[in-house]
C-alpha cells in the first residue's frame, strides 16, 4: 500500500483519528496504517487492541460512557468501524445488533456533533442495497437492505447524511465488498473456511452450483479506501470493492493454486434469500483516486501464511478450527 501514494498524500502527521473497533480485523490493518501514516490514534473497542503502545479505551459502545470517553479523547474525526457484523447473528436477534449498529452510531454522531468532530468514516456494505441482479451496483441504487444487518447499516448510513447535511460534518458511508486478507484465521466467512480446508486437507461447502458471484476486496485496498476518505474529506455513500466479480468456483479455482491443496467441493441446497450475483461499480472511488492493488492471486497468498501447517507455530497442529466463533456469517 505504502509507496504508490505520493509522500505528500500520504502524511496524516498531527491527525487525531478515534477508530472504533480498531481491535477487529479491518481495524487492525487500518490503524497500522494510520500510525505508519503519521496519525495519533485513539481504539475503541471492547477488546484492547493486541499493541499495548496503541491508546485505547476498551469497553462496550454500547454504553453512553464508554462513547463519551471515547470521543472524550478529542479527535478530529471517527473512523466508525465497531458492529455486530454476522448476518446470522442479525436475523437470529435483530434488536441485539440494531443497539450496535444504529443506536450506538447514533450516540457517537451526537457526541461528534457538540464536540464539533468534523469527519466521520463509517463502514457500510455493499448489503444495503440488496438483490439488484447481475445489475453494477453504484452509489444511485436504493437502500433496499434484505437482512436485519444491511437494514442497520442503511439506518445509519440515513443518520450520517442527515448531520452531514446539517451541521456540515464530512461524513461518508464506505460501502465494503466481501473484504478479505491477513488477520482473519478467527473468521468464519468464506475465504478463511477455503485457507482452512486447504491447510488441514479437508474440504468446503458450497451453496448451490458455486457460479454466484461476488466482489471479493483485500484488506489493504480497504484501508486505502478509508485514507482516501478521510484525506478527501468525502461524504455520502461511495461503493468500496475490487471492481471484479468472481465466481465461488473461480474462487476455489485460485485458493487451489494458491496453496497448492486439492479443496475437495460438497454441493449443498443454495441458502434461501441467496444473491445470484453482487457486481459493483468502483467508479466512482476511482475517480477520487481509489485503485485496488490486490488481484485475487496476491491477495490470497497474503491470506494462506495464516492458515499454512508450516506456518503455523506454538499451537500445538495445524488444526485451528476449535478456536473460531461457530456460525459466525459474514456480511
Ligand atoms: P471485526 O468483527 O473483525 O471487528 C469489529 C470490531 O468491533 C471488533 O474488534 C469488536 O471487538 C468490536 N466491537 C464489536 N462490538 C462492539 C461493542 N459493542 N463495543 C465496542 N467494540 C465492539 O469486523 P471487521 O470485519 O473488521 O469489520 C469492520 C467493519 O466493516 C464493520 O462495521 C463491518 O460491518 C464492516 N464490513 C465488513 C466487511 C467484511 O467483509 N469484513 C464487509 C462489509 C462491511
Amino acid at each position: 500500500m505504502e509507496g504508490q501514494q505520493s509522500p505528500e498524500e500520504a502524511r496524516l502527521e498531527g491527525a487525531r483519528v478515534l477508530v472504533t473497533g480498531g481491535a477487529g480485523f479491518i481495524g487492525g490493518r487500518l490503524v497500522a496504517a494510520l500510525l505508519e501514516a503519521g496519525a495519533e490514534v485513539v481504539v475503541a473497542d471492547q477488546r484492547p487492541h493486541p499493541d499495548p503502545a496503541v491508546r485505547s479505551v476498551v469497553g462496550d459502545l454500547c454504553d453512553p460512557d464508554v462513547r463519551k470517553r471515547a470521543v472524550g479523547t478529542g479527535p478530529d474525526g471517527i473512523v466508525h468501524l465497531a458492529a455486530a457484523t454476522s448476518v446470522l447473528r442479525s436475523i437470529e436477534d435483530p434488536a441485539g445488533v440494531y443497539r450496535l449498529n444504529v443506536e450506538a452510531t447514533a450516540g457517537l454522531l451526537e457526541l461528534a456533533r457538540e464536540q464539533a468532530v468534523r469527519r466521520v468514516v463509517f463502514a457500510s456494505t455493499n448489503a444495503v442495497t440488496g438483490d439488484v441482479g447481475d445489475a453494477p451496483i453504484n452509489e444511485r441504487v436504493p437502500l433496499r437492505p434484505l437482512t436485519p444487518y444491511g437494514a442497520t447499516k442503511a439506518a445509519a448510513e440515513m443518520l450520517l447524511s442527515a448531520y452531514s447535511g446539517v451541521y456540515g460534518m464530512r461524513a461518508c458511508a464506505l460501502r465494503f465488498a466481501n473484504v478479505y486478507g491477513p488477520g482473519m484465521r478467527h473468521k468464519d466467512s468464506f475465504v478463511p473456511r477455503l485457507m482452512r480446508a486447504a491447510a488441514t486437507g479437508t474440504g468446503v461447502q458450497v451453496y448451490g452450483d458455486g457460479r454466484q458471484v461476488r466482489d471479493y476486496v483485500h484488506v489493504d485496498d480497504i484501508v486505502q479506501a478509508v485514507l482516501l476518505a478521510w484525506r478527501k474529506g468525502v461524504t455520502g455513500p461511495l461503493v468500496v470493492g475490487s471492481g471484479r466479480s468472481t465466481s465461488v468456483n473461480d474462487l476455489i479455482e485460485i485458493a487451489r493454486e494458491v496453496t497448492g491443496a486439492p479443496i475437495p467441493v460438497e454441493h449443498v441446497p443454495p441458502k434461501a434469500g441467496e444473491m445470484p450475483a453482487v457486481v459493483l461499480d468502483i467508479s466512482a472511488a476511482r475517480a477520487l483516486g481509489y485503485e485496488p492493488r490486490h488481484d485475487l492471486r496476491s491477495g490470497l497468498a497474503t491470506v494462506w501464511p495464516d492458515f499454512a501447517p508450516a506456518h503455523r507455530t506454538g499451537e500445538g497442529g495445524a488444526h485451528g478450527a476449535s478456536e473460531e466463533s461457530g456460525g459466525r456469517v459474514e456480511s
